[in-house]
């Protein structure tokens, strides 16, 4: 990587070299949207002041100045010549529904006579937004000075949400994102599900090869042979839909071998013996009937576990939304990492910590009459809002007192997050009004009545990057290029909204660098420090990443302690221990739909990014050749998909015959089969998983939808033919 001339004029690459005429570059700061782990990073533009080419920031430590594949490929968010250029007004004509172009002014001005009505008619409550990302932030503010705190986004219930309420019960502490787990120098790292290398979280995959360097052994729990599989000393090919009982075995292991940490378990944990009864009749024998993992391989895996203890980690995963009990499926592998003596131990999950950034000066949000948390009532341990809850919400229901009318989507495609497409279809009929702000014609546009077309990360400031880590770091991002087409920053359609909304106190600065400087300013930098660095560390404040051990430890529970057994749960008339339930398996002739990521691709919104659809430009069906054999399929054959509730694919997918997922189940990457013809490059490539998906299993604690009870029969007749007679 080229080196700062302090003016940001930088000739890349060229460090070392003799007489070679470079240009010179521009390099601005930024940090990485293409995935959610906010990689910081160096924009670098040409003299026409096009952004050419993306670089790690050495400095951060959410990626040690390496970005991931995708990251790199970042530019394409920028280059894409399909992405939304204009706003777009929902229109009629000759009585057909279409977009016509529109000013900013009109397409703003419509918005605010929208809110103001329907916030007149049914209060602020009523206009919901559902966001995910940078963008989100800023509508958050205006939907909280509006007076709307009925905010979702599908990162909660469609995602992390059951295991941050797992662990958050059991140890008093969300997992939180990156997350604190200690890999660079753990002994033993077990994946349940979890596909580091494929989910290319930079620095969990960075620190995972260190450890592999050094020796550690990898356990991996999946029905698909996956890339962190293939770098495991033991893959589990476990039955899907029975990961619980393999935990249960394996505390039942630990517990009756002797093999748990008993001076952290004595010091720290409450509720031991419940746990140890618990589990008594949970044996290998037991969970091989369940799981198909054979008695003495839950023995030896559970026995290396404890071998590298307490430097071992039973990684929480991230996409955790499975079967329904999925908070009582973190709770048990929270349960296990205690048994384990991991939580605060090194090689284990260390204490995080994060820097707070001040306020921006704005006056006080009004108190909205009822919002997420009214929404999300059913489910008591629910700690954000629950999309699906929205999106039932906006349903007319003369029962239900909290309408939504209204909502503002914002960086989040929820076509291909949420599952059951014909209630989200029902509540967009029923809603009044629909805004959706996005960098790309997604397939959530078309559904729109107003479409704004955001400039991308490279051309806008955002929010001042500070998450935890081992030690606290803020990053900025600040414009690296004029945004392209006529796209503009979320921060401005933020304050354009507000000010019309007559909420110009909220929004008190001409230039969202204003913001990022007053705010750097109060922490003690500038934002002509952070121009040169991009990045900016600070020394921990609350101790030592790991337990003293000399010394006590509160945790954040009820009884400031590891609850093994939590009376919180109970209370709530849930079960205070994990129990294995038994779940539907799949009729005869259908597979179990299993979908993942591929390491080139973030959800659903990278499938049109130039660079990275090069790399990867549709997903394939997995199956097993025991299968293959059974209907007749080759690879590259293309077939459709039907799943148990009848719907069937709108397009086709390729076969790709593998041993590596079990014969049980069906295997794609999320995030293809775009329905949108905008999309020029994804458009109609592959199948969407998300369409299979109708059937959900609700996590009744934290509302949580359980999407992998989906099974899926292969045709291979083009169920879409027309037949000519
Ligand atoms: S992990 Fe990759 S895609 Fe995600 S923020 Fe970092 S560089 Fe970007």
């Amino acid at each position: 990587m080229g080196t700062t001339t302090g003016l940001g004029l930088v000739p890349l690459g060229f460090e070392n070299s003799g007489p070679v005429k470079t240009p010179l570059l521009n390099r601005t700061p930024t940090y990485c949207e293409v995935c959610f782990w906010k990689c910081a990073a160096w924009a670098y533009t040409d003299e026409a002041g096009q952004v050419i080419k993306l670089i790690g920031n050495d400095k951060d430590p959410h990626c040690f100045g390496r970005l991931c594949p995708r990251g790199t490929g970042g530019v394409g968010m920028y280059s894409d010549n399909d992405r939304l250029k204009t706003p777009l007004i929902r229109t009629n004509e000759n009585g057909e529904q279409t977009f016509r172009e529109a000013t900013w002014e009109e397409a703003l001005d419509l918005i605010a006579k929208k809110f103001k009505e329907i916030g007149e008619a049914h209060g602020p409550e009523s206009i919901a937004l559902l966001k995910h990302g940078a963008p989100g932030q800023h509508l958050e503010h205006l939907f909280k000075a509006m007076g709307s705190d009925t905010i979702a986004e599908p990162a909660y219930a469609q995602c992390r949400g059951p295991r941050e309420t797992g662990f958050a019960a059991t140890f008093g502490s969300w997992v939180g994102s990156p997350e604190p787990t200690d890999i660079r120098d753990t002994k033993c790292l077990v994946l349940i599900g979890s596909h580091i290398g494929e989910n290319m979280h930079n620095t969990q995959v960075q620190e995972m090869s260190d450890a592999i360097d050094n020796g550690a052994t990898i356990i991996t729990v999946d029905p698909r042979f996956s890339t962190a599989a293939s770098k495991s000393k033991f893959w589990l090919p476990i039955k899907p839909s029975t990961d619980i009982a393999l935990l249960l075995s394996w505390m039942h292991v630990l517990i009756y071998e002797d093999l748990y940490d008993k001076k952290y378990i004595e010091k720290y944990a409450t509720g031991f013996q419940q746990l140890k009864e618990h589990v008594r009749t949970f044996t290998p024998e037991w969970a091989y009937t369940i799981t198909t993992i054979k008695p003495a391989d839950i023995r030896r895996t559970a026995r290396e576990m404890a071998n590298a203890s307490p430097s071992v980690i039973v990684h929480p995963g991230r996409h955790v939304t499975w079967y329904g009990d999925d908070t009582q499926r973190s709770r048990a592998i929270a349960i296990l990492n205690a048994l384990l003596g991991s939580w605060g131990r090194r090689g284990g999950f260390y204490f995080k910590e994060s820097i707070k950034v001040p306020k921006y000066p704005h006056p006080e949000y009004p108190h909205p009459k009822w919002g997420w948390h009214e929404l999300g009532k059913e489910y008591p341990m629910a700690q954000m809002g629950i999309t699906t809850e929205v999106i039932k919400a906006s349903i007319p229901n003369p029962d239900n007192p909290y309408p939504v009318k209204a909502w503002m989507v914002a960086g989040t495609n929820i076509t291909k997050s949420i599952p059951n497409k014909k209630l989200l279809e029902e509540a967009i009929e029923s809603i009044d009004f629909m805004v959706v702000m996005d960098t790309m014609p997604m397939d959530v546009t078309g559904y729109a009545d107003v479409v704004l077309p955001e400039a991308t990360y490279l051309e806008r400031a955002d929010g001042i990057r500070s998450a935890t880590n081992r030690e606290p770091s803020i990053a900025v991002r600040l414009p690296a290029a004029k945004p392209r087409f006529d796209s503009r920053p979320g921060w401005w359609v933020a304050k354009q909204i507000g000010e019309r909304l007559g909420l110009s106190g909220y929004f008190d600065y001409e230039d969202y660098e204003e913001v990022i400087q007053w705010q750097l300013e109060k922490m003690g930098s500038s934002l002509n420090e952070l121009e040169r660095t991009g990045v900016k560390m600070f020394p921990r404040k609350s101790g030592s990443m790991y337990l003293d051990e000399e010394g006590n430890h509160e945790f954040d529970t009820a009884s400031g302690k590891i609850e093994l057994y939590s009376q919180e749960l109970k209370n709530l008339g849930f079960d205070p221990m994990p129990v294995f339930t038994k779940h539907p398996e799949p009729p005869a002739g259908y597979y179990r739909l299993n979908y993942g990521r591929a390491p080139m691709h973030t959800f659903s919104r990278t499938a049109n990014n130039p660079n990275l659809n090069d790399l990867k430009d549709e997903n394939k069906l997995w199956v097993n050749p025991k299968v293959a054999r059974i209907l007749d399929l080759r690879s590259g054959q293309e077939v459709w998909l039907k799943n148990q509730d009848g719907i069937i694919s709108d397009f086709a997918i390729k076969v790709r015959v593998t041993e590596r997922i079990r014969w049980d189940s069906v295997y794609m990457v999320h995030g293809f089969g775009h329905t949108n013809k905008k999309l020029t490059r994804a458009f109609g490539k592959g199948i969407n998983d998300t369409q299979m998906i109708s059937s959900v299993m609700v996590d009744p604690i934290m509302g949580g939808t359980g999407m992998r009870g989906n099974f899926v029969t292969i045709l291979t007749e083009d169920p879409h033919k027309t037949i000519e007679l």
